[in-house]
């Protein structure tokens, strides 16, 4: 079966109850067994639950997994990745990730004796020399958040097979559709289904899925020991943003290059990043380990802060929000929104510095939101008196 069928299909199967031909939301906390240890397969909603079944195979049929778990947001499964491991254990990280998986990273979790070294990866070697004998764990998004840098998936796979060290990969810019990290050699991949996969910026939910039994065995268990899963109906709301995936995704592509293209030209903005520009760094990388190039784009405006902030209060189909993915175009600043919680010297050295915008580009009629950006960015180079207000981080 190929990709949009499994998205509509894998186990979703009628109801076997009463025929429904959608997965229905089986809103219940525990389930009645007919005898002592007599039971359909649950006994309780933490351990599981039907609708979040289906979802977690959907899910590993896409990822071509054997197995797939939820959690009730990105970042549960990206702590439920932790469980892998114990005190003294270290982590190399690239060091442009998600916000927030720094923040649990280097702000919780050192707390609990885990190290974590956070490393530049578009060179491989550097990975293998931040290698130290207690390194469990390589963790890695690709393309990377903000700055849409491309990692060599093969390469940094082998270089922790070689050692034995588990590695996870965060798809969640990608999205199933554009790569798949398993079939490039990773151990687990971990997606925040909030984003692409959900695609409609009505729910949050996370997912790790493997091929690998031992690992699926660990992470199963603290799923149920630690209890952060996903409730019924947003299993089902990811499950229904799902079926339409494959559609969604050549649409952010398509409106993302035409994007990227339209800044290219604008003489105030510089540095347009989009994996599918000839001239992004990795250009010919993101050619082989994906089938598309997604739906993000950053760039520089220049005039630094206070050009960036008359730029986002003039958007008019960009909203200025936290998140990506869905089907609605998003407009952030890595600096003070998603990238807050990483110190302002950090930032600066990573590249995320005040002038820097990300877009998450929606499927929208790409002319009217190029006619948006087009009549924003001349509006935010004319010097203004209103102020506007950067958001806080959440
Ligand atoms: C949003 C995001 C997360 C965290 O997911 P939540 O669902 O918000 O907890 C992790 N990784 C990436 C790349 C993200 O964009």
């Amino acid at each position: 079966m190929k990709f949009s069928t499994k998205a509509i299909h894998v186990g979703q199967g009628a109801d076997p109850t009463h025929g429904a031909t959608i997965i229905p939301i089986v809103q219940t906390s525990t389930y009645t067994q007919d005898g002592l240890g007599d039971h359909k397969g649950y006994e309780y909603a933490r351990t599981g639950n039907p609708t979040r079944t289906a979802l977690q195979e959907c899910l590993a049929s896409l990822e071509n997994a054997k197995h797939g778990l939820c959690f009730a947001s990105g970042l549960a499964a990206t702590h439920a990745v932790t469980t892998l491991l114990s005190s003294g254990d270290h982590v190399i990280c690239g060091d442009d990730v998600y916000g927030g998986t720094y923040r649990i990273f280097q702000l919780v979790m050192t707390r609990f004796g885990l190290t974590f070294s956070f490393v530049d990866m578009t060179d491989p070697k550097r990975v293998a020399d931040a290698i130290r004998p207690n390194t469990k764990l390589i963790w890695l998004e690709t393309p990377t958040n903000p700055l849409l840098t491309i990692y060599d998936l093969p390469a940094i796979m082998q270089i922790a097979k070689s050692k034995g060290i588990i590695t996870a990969v965060d798809n969640t810019f990608a999205s199933p559709y554009l790569q798949n990290p398993l079939d490039l050699g990773a151990d687990l991949v971990v997606h925040s289904t909030t984003k692409y996969i959900g695609g409609h910026s009505d729910v949050v939910g996370g997912a790790i899925l493997t091929n690998n039994d031992k690992y699926h065995e660990t992470l199963k268990y603290h799923q149920n020991a630690v209890g952060a899963v996903p409730g019924p109906f947003d299993c089902w709301l990811v499950l229904r943003g799902l079926k339409t995936l494959g559609i969604r995704m050549r649409q952010h592509c398509e409106n993302a290059m035409k994007v990227a293209q339209f800044l290219k030209t604008q003489p105030t903005v510089e540095n347009v990043r989009y994996p599918g520009l000839p001239e992004h760094p990795q250009h010919d990388l993101a050619k082989r380990q994906m089938r598309g190039f997604g739906g993000m784009v950053t760039f520089n405006v220049k005039g630094g802060l206070p050009a960036v902030q008359r730029l986002l209060g003039r958007t008019k189909l960009f909203s200025l929000a936290e998140s990506l993915g869905g089907v609605e175009s998003l407009i952030g600043h890595p600096a003070s929104m998603t990238h807050g919680s990483i110190p302002k010297e950090q930032r600066d050295a990573r590249g995320i510095t005040d002038g820097l915008v990300r877009l998450s580009v929606g499927i929208e009629d790409v002319d009217d939101l190029i006619a948006d950006l087009s009549q924003a960015l001349a509006g935010a180079t004319v010097a203004q008196t209103t102020t506007t207000r950067v958001p806080a981080q959440c």
